[in-house]
């Protein structure tokens, strides 16, 4: 990469930056570019456009540099900026996290139907990872009661930084064990995006996702449903009767997941299709 290392203003630096990705064929170069001189900067994208003849001081532009190295690699920018918006907040992102996506924000749409505001319901979110999930539901009913849980330690610890930022840390109860072990009952909902993908899907994803998401959170086993099993079998004994419980699951696992949740005495309420109009949520009921 040729940055002259002095006197560059942000169009200059931002033209070498797209050159510099479009190069290494990244897919949005013009975003990259802006979103990582942004953050180098500390400044707003709105302020690099109108200002685009400001001079950068030499470690920015080193700065920037690295970054740029790191987007070569195709380290995602969420976890190159250490943040992602979800639903409607920010949150704090890092490799030992899934990154938040679209399509998990249905979960909430759906989550929040049964839970009504004035009530105060016990809600458990498994696999909390960045805890977008659980974090985003307190935002919207302070009056619940939560507890989340994840099996990795730093999850846990980028979670509780994340009810932090979000003035939730006394709300929500973190635990950092393996959900088979959990032994709090009498939930009203259960929420999880346990990780569905199978071993042959996990090899064909994208570099992005497969060199630097944790596997950990992505992976289902060899057939993709072992953690879908585990988080159904277990919401069983730790759900009032009519409890909810709402999974998110991959588009072509509609049918079997069906099955496991009858088989273990669930009603099925409602299958909701994410934004590109695949089947990713059920909602169903503890009979
Ligand atoms: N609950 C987190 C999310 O939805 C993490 C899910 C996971 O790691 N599989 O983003």
């Amino acid at each position: 990469m040729n940055l002259v290392v002095f006197k560059m203003n942000y169009n200059e630096i931002l033209k070498n930056g797209v050159n510099f990705l479009k190069q290494n064929k990244i897919k949005n170069p013009f975003l990259d570019a802006e979103l990582i001189l942004s953050k180098v900067i500390n400044k707003k994208r709105e302020e690099i456009l109108l200002n685009t003849n400001n001079k950068l001081k030499h470690n920015d532009i080193l700065n920037f540099k690295n970054f740029l190295l790191r987007r070569k690699q195709r380290e995602p920018i969420a976890y190159i900026l250490g943040y992602k918006y979800f639903w409607k907040h920010k949150f704090l992102t890092n490799n030992s996290v899934l990154i938040p996506r679209p399509d998990t924000e249905l979960l909430i749409e759906e989550a929040l139907k049964y839970l009504p505001k004035s009530k105060s319901k016990k809600i458990l979110d498994i696999g909390t990872g960045s805890g977008c999930i659980i974090i985003s539901l307190l935002k919207e009913r302070p009056k619940c009661l939560a507890s989340a849980v994840d099996i990795s330690k730093k999850a846990i610890n980028v979670a509780k930084n994340n009810a932090k930022l979000h003035q939730l840390e006394n709300k929500i109860n973190f635990i950092n064990i393996d959900i088979d072990k959990y032994k709090s009952y009498n939930y009203d909902l259960i929420i999880s995006n346990p990780p569905y993908i199978n071993s042959i899907d996990l090899n064909r994803l994208d570099v992005d996702i497969k060199f630097h998401e944790p596997k950990l959170a992505l992976s289902g086993g060899f057939d993709g449903y072992t953690e879908i099993k585990k988080v159904i079998k277990k919401s069983k004994t730790l759900l009032k009767v009519n409890g909810k419980l709402l999974i998110e699951i991959g588009h072509k696992q509609k049918t079997q997941s069906v099955k496991i949740l009858m088989d273990n005495g669930f009603y099925i309420n409602k299958i909701s299709k994410d934004l590109s109009g695949k089947d990713r949520c059920i909602v169903s009921t503890k009979l």
